[in-house]
């Protein structure tokens, strides 16, 4: 059983509780703009192309079986849809200049490298989470990961955009100590504005997790020009209320993701967009305390 990670980090402490594993991922069904994980979306392998480490030997296009790399502008171009993820040109590009994001690799071997932490877990109250992209987009690979997780009694989060087919939802969800629910906004155009889905089948899948009286923690990316207005904490606040939620988790914005969107050679929408700090927004959080809702960074 293989599933497509593009990272696992080791000693996270910021998916859950305590010092964990988190496993991330490759596929997302959401395009949210401000996205600090762009390779996380395709669920394919990606090459990435660093221009300043480029010698410009164009070893790459004559080595490609696909014709899939062409060059513009002294650039190096790869064409997703023709690359078949071989690697060929990355194990011959003498700069280094190309890489990759996204490896298959078997449950078993995931598993070892989640184990080597098993006393900071014991110690700490931590375990491995499940994150991507969409930590659910490869349901087979999951279940069989969380299955021999639990096997050695280690906790088990997923961060989930809550964009799932329900079936999948359903069936994976109750599997999870503790769900880490991404929600963006209450407001549907907004939503599907900036990341390219609407709500109701989030809102469905959240409403029947809390029917079945799952472990969550919603958590909410505040966004410039997206979500960070105090109208919009409002929107939000109620709708956590109205699902029965008592805590939620704020994630300012931040530009980690920038340098990544280079490596892909795609455009950022949130170039130069100054990042937030827990400080801008006590006025925001204060909106949830009133609430009645746990509100916290
Ligand atoms: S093989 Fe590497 S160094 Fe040569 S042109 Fe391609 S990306 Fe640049
Ligand atoms: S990974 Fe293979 S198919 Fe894709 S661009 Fe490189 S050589 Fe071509």
């Amino acid at each position: 059983m293989q599933g497509l990670v593009f990272n696992i980090q080791k000693f996270s402490i910021h998916d859950g509780p305590g010092i964990r594993t988190t496993v991330f991922l490759k596929g997302c069904p959401l395009r949210c703009q401000w996205c600090s994980n762009p390779e996380s979306q395709s669920g394919q392998v990606q090459i990435t192309y660093d221009a300043s480490q480029c010698v410009q030997c164009l070893g790459c296009l004559h080595t490609c079986p696909k014709e899939a790399i062409t060059t513009r502008q002294k650039r190096i171009i790869i064409n997703a849809q023709k690359c078949i993820g071989c690697l060929q040109c990355v194990q011959q590009c003498p700069g280094q200049a190309l890489s990759y994001e996204g490896k298959k690799r078997e449950v078993d071997e995931v598993l070892k490298i989640c184990l080597q932490d098993l006393p900071f877990y014991e110690e700490s109250k931590g375990g491995v989470t499940i994150s991507g992209g969409e930590g659910m987009s490869q349901p087979e690979f999951v279940m069989e990961l969380v299955r021999q997780l639990k096997a050695h009694h280690i906790h088990v989060a997923i961060e989930t955009t809550g964009y799932v087919e329900p079936s999948v939802f359903q069936t994976l969800a109750p599997l999870f100590d503790l769900l880490l629910f991404d929600i963006k906004h209450a407001d549907d155009k907004k939503h599907r504005e900036k990341t390219g889905v609407s709500l109701p089948l989030i809102q469905a899948n959240l409403a029947w997790a809390m029917d079945h009286h799952l472990s969550i923690l919603p958590r909410i990316p505040v966004i410039p020009d997206f979500n960070a207005s105090l109208e919009d904490a409002q929107l939000l606040a109620d709708y956590l209320k109205k699902q029965g939620l008592s805590r939620v988790q704020l994630l300012p914005f931040h530009q980690f993701g920038e340098k990544k969107y280079q490596l892909l050679n795609r455009p950022y929408a949130y170039q130069g967009i100054k990042a937030l700090y827990p400080e801008d927004l006590e006025d925001y959080r204060q909106v949830f305390l009133d609430q009645g809702l746990d509100c916290f960074f």
